[in-house]
């Protein structure tokens, strides 16, 4: 679409792959990149997770609890019955991960200041 690749002649094509962007060629490895960097890593905000109203009776969401909030499976259990508390306090790329976690399982929360990801 751009421009042809410098060794074998083949169609290169604009992609972002992991944390690089550039020209890759569709045939061979040929590539053209430069680094970079999503947004979500650049931001230094420090945001933090409250959980909501979830079940202590649902193993499933107290593992997803213990295993995001580094705590054991009483604790979580403990901390779920309290209300709205705070699960997890960090920068955007670990909420984002913390996040998956919990919509597989439908763990409610809310996260502060607003999470734009
Ligand atoms: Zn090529």
């Amino acid at each position: 679409m751009l421009e042809q690749c410098e060794v074998c002649g083949a169609r290169l094509e604009y992609r972002i792959k992991e944390s690089l962007q550039g020209l890759f060629c569709m045939q061979c490895d040929w590539s053209v990149v430069t680094t970079y960097i999503p947004q979500i890593y650049q931001d230094l905000t420090q945001y933090k997770m409250y959980l909501c109203c979830t079940s202590s009776h649902n193993v499933e969401q107290l593992k997803a609890i213990s295993t995001v909030a580094n705590i054991n499976l009483i604790q979580a259990r403990k901390i779920s019955q309290e209300d709205q508390p705070l699960i997890l306090e960090g920068k955007a790329p670990q909420i984002s991960e913390a996040r998956k976690i919990f919509d597989s399982l439908f763990v409610t929360y809310t996260i502060k200041p607003q999470f734009p990801y």
